[in-house]
């Protein structure tokens, strides 16, 4: 089995579930007492939400980058970066290291394709949203990506860095999320990505009349086949 470096603390809630689902996929692969062979870093995330907010995103890249080399450094022998916004930087930590880096994005194109869906809602960060490095990364896989309107990427933003990523899980936002949902379905997805880590602590696939793409579970899963099937 593979050591498995986990760069967690975007934001810890998160991490805590990566930390389970990585247990709990490798005893069902090997069973008995097996566990995960891993490492975690967590950062302040704190620290990384100001370089977020303020457009920083080489201080960004370079503290990460930093991270990854502490693990390499510790004995990882693969990287696994538990957020999706943060990808944004993955190359600035691919360059520093020697070992690879599962991408989160492409775990979840894979499972959309082997769904055989071609067209799919994305919820997440404003940055995961509206920007490119991450949408064009499952466009370029050949799928396309329907996004909320502003207003609503406004609201799952708002719910993500202020209830989900500090543990508060409310009825009422998931009711709001929803409705997102339906309406991306309406608008022509057959499945939706939960491109959030933290959005699976809201919503589960009894909430949607569509395949949910869960990227923390699948990211995971990637993790588990990279770590014990080489
Ligand atoms: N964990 C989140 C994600 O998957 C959001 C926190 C962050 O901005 O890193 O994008």
């Amino acid at each position: 089995m593979k050591t498995i470096g986990l760069i967690g603390g975007m934001s810890w809630e998160s991490s805590a579930s990566y930390y389970r689902m990585l247990n709990e996929q490798v005893k069902q692969r090997l069973g008995g007492l097996h566990s995960a062979e891993c490492l975690m870093y967590s950062v302040d995330f704190e620290e990384i939400e100001h370089f977020q907010s303020q457009g920083k995103w080489q201080e960004a890249g370079e503290r990460l980058a930093d991270v990854a080399r502490s693990l390499e450094k510790g004995g990882a022998e693969l990287i696994v970066l538990c957020t999706n916004t943060m990808h944004k930087v993955v190359s600035s930590i691919e360059e520093a290291i020697t070992i690879p880096v599962v991408h989160i994005a492409d775990a979840t194109a894979k499972e959309i394709h082997a769904n055989h869906l071609h067209t799919v809602g994305l919820l997440g960060t404003k940055y995961t949203m509206e920007q490119d490095f991450y949408k064009e990364r499952i466009a370029d896989s050949g799928i396309e990506v329907l996004i909320p309107e502003a207003t609503e990427r406004d609201m799952i933003n708002q719910v993500i860095f202020d209830e989900l990523c500090l543990g508060e899980i409310l009825d009422s936002s998931k009711v709001e999320f929803q409705k997102v949902i339906q309406k991306l379905i309406d608008r022509g997805a057959e499945g939706i990505i939960l491109g959030c880590t933290e959005i699976g602590l809201l919503i589960q696939q009894n909430d949607a009349q569509a395949p949910l793409f869960d990227t923390a579970k699948l990211h995971v899963e990637a993790a588990v086949k990279e770590a014990l099937d080489h």
